[in-house]
């Protein structure tokens, strides 16, 4: 019942989530369709100058208009009514593309007083597109590109040209020219802002990735390491100090009549309880000691470089800390001991034999009455 809960919570989260970006996606695609519709408009401008100057029929113009905002406005409903999000590339990169320089190549072939602008767009629309295209797709739109500008090359005898006759006609194919250079740089700069977005995400998913390994370390209510990650230090530690014949000793500590603690208390007190101890552990340790927390309220202590009696005399103190920690700040009355059991690393020993030494230890102090470490 509580799994099913949970899981449904998740599948909630999981649709908020796609749900935001799918708006967030909705609305970039606006842009950059609204965008493109500008440029449309730009073009046609720059095509009435021409036909005011007589150099072109006067329908071209509207012809390009039509044609162009009415492509754009085709993506830009289908974006609106969310038909891209189903696609890998929701931008739909290929069929834009394709639809952009079938218009640029119809204005080739029906304005070709001045073809040539039409073809620097293909140029334009061709580099935007592979910002966001495979190689492969890019092939395809190339060839679709190279076999209509062939078709009209071979087809058709017409000049394609820019005029510039006129002083009139010489500044309207120079006006083409700085809106086509606009252009290309803009798509540099569109692209230098896909690899900075693609840096930033890199950076946030190498600093969660670092999160996800700290936490996958710690154990959640105390704070040291959690079992796994102890038994692995244990092991580095134990293999070190065989390799190099220095000493390491282990201490398993296990809070005294704890289940007294959590029955008279309460078990969020006896969480507190736990923090506490774990906390007073970590805070009076040497700074080369690993402590994990091994079970319920059992913790390990791993001391490289330690005799044991320095381990006895370490834990000692940390016993006699415990004892002595005032808990009333937990709960009036409050008072927590530890017993401990100390093992050696010998030459041969395979962590569990240390830890069922150091086990054994552990029950002779319980035995003799808590609240006191012993040694195997
Ligand atoms: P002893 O002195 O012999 O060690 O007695 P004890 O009561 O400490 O030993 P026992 O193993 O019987 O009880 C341990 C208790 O620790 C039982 C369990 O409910 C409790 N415990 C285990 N994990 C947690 C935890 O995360 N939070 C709390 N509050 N209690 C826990
Ligand atoms: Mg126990
Ligand atoms: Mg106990």
């Amino acid at each position: 019942m509580a799994e099913s809960a949970i899981q449904s919570a998740a599948v909630a989260d999981a649709r908020t989530f796609n749900h935001k970006s799918s708006k967030k996606r909705a609305r970039l695609r606006r842009q950059m369709y609204l965008a493109q519709m500008v440029s449309f408009i730009l073009d046609a401008a720059i095509l009435f100058l021409y036909s005011l100057n007589g150099t072109i029929p006067a329908f071209a113009s509207a012809w390009y208009l039509a044609a162009g905002v009415g492509w754009t406005a085709i993506t830009l409903i289908l974006s609106e009514m969310h038909f891209n999000d189903r696609f890998q590339d929701h931008y739909l990169t290929v069929p834009q593309s394709l639809g952009s320089i079938g218009i640029q190549l119809a204005a080739i072939y029906f304005i070709p007083q001045v073809g040539f602008y039409f073809a620097c767009i293909v140029f334009v629309v061709l580099g935007f597109g592979a910002l966001r295209m495979s190689a492969r797709q890019t092939g395809i739109v190339w060839a679709y590109a190279a076999i209509g500008l062939t078709s009209i090359f071979t087809l058709t005898h017409q000049p394609i040209a820019m005029p510039m006759e006129s002083f009139a006609e010489r500044h309207l194919t120079l006006l083409c020219f700085v809106t086509a250079l606009g252009r290309c740089a803009f798509t540099g700069l569109y692209g230098a802002s896909l690899r900075e977005a693609l840096y930033k995400r890199g950076n946030e998913l190498k600093v969660a990735h670092a999160k996800i390994e700290e936490l996958a370390h710690i154990d959640e209510l105390t704070g040291v390491l959690n079992r796994r990650y102890i038994l692995r230090g244990l092991n580095d530690e134990m293999a070190r100090a065989q390799r190099a014949g220095t000493p390491c000793a282990v201490a398993i500590l296990d809070i005294d009549f704890f289940k007294r603690i959590n029955d008279g208390y309460g078990h969020p007190t006896g969480d507190e309880v736990l923090r506490g101890f774990a906390i007073t552990l970590a805070a009076n340790m040497r700074s080369i000691d690993k402590l994990g927390r091994y079970g319920g309220e059992e913790f390990l202590v791993v001391m490289p470089l330690g005799s044991k009696d320095q381990a006895l005399s370490a834990m000692d103190q940390l016993r006699q800390i415990i004892s002595e920690l005032d808990w009333n700040s937990i709960s009036d009355e409050l008072r927590v001991t530890f017993s401990a059991g100390i093992a050696q690393v010998r030459p041969n020993d395979a962590p569990e034999d240390i830890l069922a030494r150091a086990d054994a230890a552990l029950y002779k102090a319980k035995d003799a009455g808590r609240n006191r470490v012993m040694t195997s």
